[in-house]
């Protein structure tokens, strides 16, 4: 492998490389709360052959938001859950009319896109943990950025 190869995977921060101990070393949260973040949804690592945890960057700066939005902000899980619900996944992923008359994350606005059960057909065989919806609404700002982003031209 050569040193620009290096270089393209360090900078990658999608690339899932910090076991579950690490990221629990690196963000100060113990294994139990990063599990908690996992089953409800908020979080989505990606899992080795073995189903071992493995977090990227992005759900590193992800996790960070998180505590900063419970720790200072007063939010609560639920209403976390309801702030990630707002990202536009369907702009992102290019739904038809019909993909979104099937999907629950089109209306539903308690939980991000990928925890509802319903999907729509684009979504249905998908590894949410590798969408650009999951990487783009990493944290707060960066959800109201891509929301302006997004929308300057409409
Ligand atoms: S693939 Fe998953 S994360 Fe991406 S838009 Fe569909 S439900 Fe959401």
């Amino acid at each position: 492998m050569n040193a620009s190869n290096i270089q393209d995977k360090l900078a990658d921060k999608t690339r899932p490389v910090f076991t579950i101990g690490v990221a629990s070393d690196l963000i100060g949260m113990s294994v139990h709360t990063l599990r908690m973040y996992e089953n409800e949804g908020l979080i989505l690592p990606r899992r080795t052959e073995t189903q071992r945890r493995l977090y990227s960057q992005v759900d590193i700066e992800r996790l960070q938001c998180i505590r900063n939005m419970i720790e200072n902000r007063g939010f609560n899980l639920a209403g976390i859950k309801a702030m990630m619900s707002m990202a536009p996944c369907w702009e992102i992923k290019g739904c038809s009319d019909s993909d979104r008359a099937q999907c629950d994350a089109y209306d539903h606005a308690l939980e991000p896109c990928w925890v509802v059960k319903t999907k729509a057909t684009i979504c249905s065989e998908e590894d949410c943990s590798e969408c650009p919806v999951y990487h783009e609404v990493t944290t707060c700002h960066n959800m109201k950025s891509f929301l302006k982003e997004h929308w300057k031209n409409v």
